[in-house]
């Protein structure tokens, strides 16, 4: 296992609004912090330089994940209009392949490819756009939605998934004690999800909070859990306020 000080830090402040805030939870020796505005952030958090070349590890590889990204890119699928596809994020690249399949002009990029989605130079217009558990890895999430919204073209549709385990890492704890609620160090923010559909005020929004695990997270009475925003870009040329 990593320790958490070999890993260079950088001290931040809110990466949407520049505010900080007291202490939210600590995780692995990992702070994170609740802003005023609601965003839950790692600081002091890993240096961009250490996100790019460290190897990511995923959170899981498990059969119920397995099932889990299976049942995303199913609702994927029936949601996203038809056409041109990049999937930032796209680790080994399952769901590109399966969109290919149906009929998608699909491609991927992956940090772990050396391919950052803020650095590429990327020629629009794509019909669509996923980040799929990823947005709560981006140092700059507003960064990253204005360039989404440059290369989409009008109408077309922003497909984000983030988890949101803030609410639950307390009671989650007493259960799953070994249970890395924040998949530390990896992820930098948590996203109430008025926060995240605030980030993308403009747009046309839908959000699905239908669970896809199975275990007890997915039965648990209390709002913790990962969802879906389906972000379409506004018809008209405004930049975003
Ligand atoms: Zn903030």
């Amino acid at each position: 296992m990593r320790a958490a000080s070999a890993i260079p830090e950088v001290s931040v402040a809110c990466p949407l609004c520049g505010g900080r805030g007291p202490t939210f939870y600590v995780e692995n020796g990992r702070r994170f912090e609740r802003c005023p505005c609601g965003l839950v952030f790692q600081n002091p958090r890993p240096t961009d330089a250490w996100l790019q070349a460290a190897r990511y590890e995923p959170y899981d590889r498990g059969a119920a994940h397995g099932r889990e990204m299976r049942a995303i890119y199913e609702h994927a699928a029936s949601v996203l209009p038809p056409g041109r596809l990049l999937d930032v994020g796209c680790g080994p690249g399952l769901f590109v392949r399966m969109m290919r399949s149906r009929g998608w002009d699909a491609e991927g990029i992956d940090l772990d490819r050396g391919e950052d989605f803020l650095r590429l130079d990327l020629e629009g217009p794509f019909d669509a756009l996923t980040a799929i558990y990823v947005l709560e890895h981006v140092a700059d999430p507003r960064r990253f939605v204005e360039k989404a919204r440059r290369l989409l073209r009008p109408g077309g549709m922003l497909y984000v998934r983030v988890p949101h385990t803030a609410p639950i890492v307390r009671i989650g704890k007493l259960l799953a004690p070994r249970w890395n609620f924040f998949h530390t160090p990896w992820h930098l923010q948590d996203f109430p999800p008025r926060v995240l559909l605030g980030l993308l005020g403009g747009w046309t929004l839908r959000i699905d909070r239908t669970p896809t695990r199975r275990g007890a997270w997915a039965r648990l009475p209390v709002p913790g859990r990962s969802y879906t925003v389906m972000a379409t870009r506004p018809m008209y040329n405004a930049q975003p306020p």
